[in-house]
């Protein structure tokens, strides 16, 4: 028989506030997007919904199994997985877009589930990658909430884009990379480049199935009960305003930034697939002084071409300032790398090839700068370290992400941007890494100061209201 479980976290001040706790045991599927960036901050949601008492059901690949781990055992009787075969992907041109579909093979098999369960769920949270899921949550009469792994501004274009994908695509009929797309209804009316997009909306054809049936399952995101963002009012409260007004309702919760307990299950399951060992790397960040040291890393998929990564190791070179540099191991311009090693790695910098303790090494004080490709969680990570960073917007909503950081809060500065072919000057960028560890730059009071406000939100503030709120309204269902 499963014990009652018990909170054996040290009890940190963080975690004296009151907290709305659950008593009906309300159980809700959640259902994030597989790979790391979506299953991340999903698997952080569900930390906080068990603390607040409620059962939550995840669905997850074998693939992010891992990650799951440290939390199963922290909750045995309150969470569980849903493991189900991996839905087939038919080969296509558009590997995202096939990728996405093919989740909806697991309609029937969710039903299935959700028909056999003694107390099913009252709601489904689920990726905005899965907006299918609205139509599964009508079907079993139950609420569907959208949570977003992007932003609210990232998550604001990425619908208006996809919306209005078949008048933009009329209007840049001859895919001039120039043409320019604006979104004046988006607060700061934002406009981007074609050459932004991402190359699924790029491609878009009118009247091609696969297309439309990606723009119908994004679309159905509107339909939404609710949305929970990753995000916090002070950083984009203008945005989330913006969603209210789209959805015509309130039930819009920006809840972050959502990141582990210092002590917690999940902080460990960050760190526990390290490809190096934690300490030896805080060791050495422990014998550099206090913002000497720039961290680079690029997400949990991008890489740099082999170019782009000449580039980078030069600049450091030329800049002579320490880094750490998580480089996957599956980067073949990591061979260039090696090249490097013996002389100006080992002198000034901490490789790890595969999966670095990202958070640890941000919070750690010798760490002064960021190189970052600017991945969502990737941002909220830094702001929440107070880290000065220096952006490099690859595909994504990473342009929207840097747009954020860089034009409108002025944390950050932008050293590069674009796909593979996109190499910058050594020079400048030896300048800019330099000047992000020792100019007085106005970038690193404002990251500190959007850190404080962060911490506030948490602790005391708007995304502890709005988690509490949604526990609440969840529990009423
Ligand atoms: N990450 C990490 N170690 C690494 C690379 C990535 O811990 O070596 C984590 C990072 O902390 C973040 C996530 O992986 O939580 C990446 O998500 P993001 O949205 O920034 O980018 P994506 O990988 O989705 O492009």
């Amino acid at each position: 028989m499963c014990k009652h479980y018990t909170f054996t976290t040290p009890i940190r001040s963080t975690q004296t506030f009151n907290m709305y706790h659950s008593t009906n045991n309300t159980h809700l599927l959640l259902y994030p997007c597989p790979g790391y960036g979506h299953v991340i901050p999903s698997l952080e949601l569900a930390h906080h919904l068990l603390r607040r008492g409620l059962t939550i059901t995840v669905i997850i690949s074998a693939a992010d199994l891992p990650l799951i781990d440290p939390l199963l055992s922290s909750y045995p009787c309150s969470l569980h997985r849903l493991l189900f075969s991996y839905p087939k992907v038919h080969p296509s041109p558009q590997p995202l877009i096939a990728k996405i579909l093919s989740t909806q093979q697991l309609f029937d098999p969710i039903v299935k589930w959700f028909k056999s369960h003694p107390s099913p769920p009252v709601a489904i949270v689920s990726d905005f990658f899965l907006g299918w899921t609205s139509d599964l949550a009508s079907h079993l009469g139950i609420k569907r909430v959208m949570f977003s792994t992007s932003g609210a501004l990232g998550s604001s274009i990425f619908h208006a884009l996809w919306r209005d994908m078949p008048d933009i695509n009329k209007q840049n009929n001859d895919k001039d990379e120039n043409f320019y797309i604006s979104f004046p209804e988006i607060p700061n009316a934002p406009k981007f480049p074609w050459w932004h997009l991402p190359p699924a909306s790029r491609c878009f054809k009118n009247g091609d199935q696969d297309f439309e049936a990606f723009r119908t399952t994004i679309l159905a995101n509107m339909r939404s009960w609710g949305i929970v963002y990753n995000t916090f009012e002070g950083l984009e409260g203008v945005y989330i305003d913006h969603i209210k007004k789209q959805m015509g309702h309130d039930r819009v919760w920006a809840i972050g930034p959502l990141l582990p307990d210092e002590h917690g299950p999940m902080n460990s399951a960050r760190n526990g697939s390290s490809a190096v060992p934690p300490h030896d790397l805080l060791m050495w960040l422990d014998s550099k002084p206090v913002d000497s040291v720039v961290y680079i890393c690029f997400g949990s998929r991008a890489t740099l071409s082999e170019k782009q990564m000449c580039a980078l190791l030069g600049a450091l070179k030329l800049s002579n300032i320490n880094f750490i540099f998580s480089v996957k191991a599956s980067d073949s311009s990591s061979m260039i790398l090696s090249g490097f090693e013996d002389d100006m790695v080992a002198r000034q910098g901490f490789v790890v090839k595969g999966w670095a303790p990202q958070l640890a090494i941000l919070k750690h004080r010798a760490v002064g700068s960021y190189l970052t490709h600017c991945g969502w969680n990737s941002i909220l990570e830094g702001i929440a370290a107070g880290v000065m960073m220096l952006a490099w917007p690859m595909g994504a909503d990473q342009f929207a992400n840097a747009t954020l950081l860089v034009d409108q809060l002025g944390a950050g500065k932008q050293v590069c941007e674009g796909g593979p072919e996109l190499v910058p000057d050594v020079n400048e960028l030896a300048r800019l890494l330099d000047e992000s560890l020792n100019g007085d730059l106005r970038e690193r009071s404002k990251v500190k100061e959007l850190s404080e406000g962060a911490m506030k939100a948490v602790k005391e503030g708007t995304s502890i209201r709005d988690l509490d709120l949604f526990v609440k309204l969840v529990s009423e269902l």
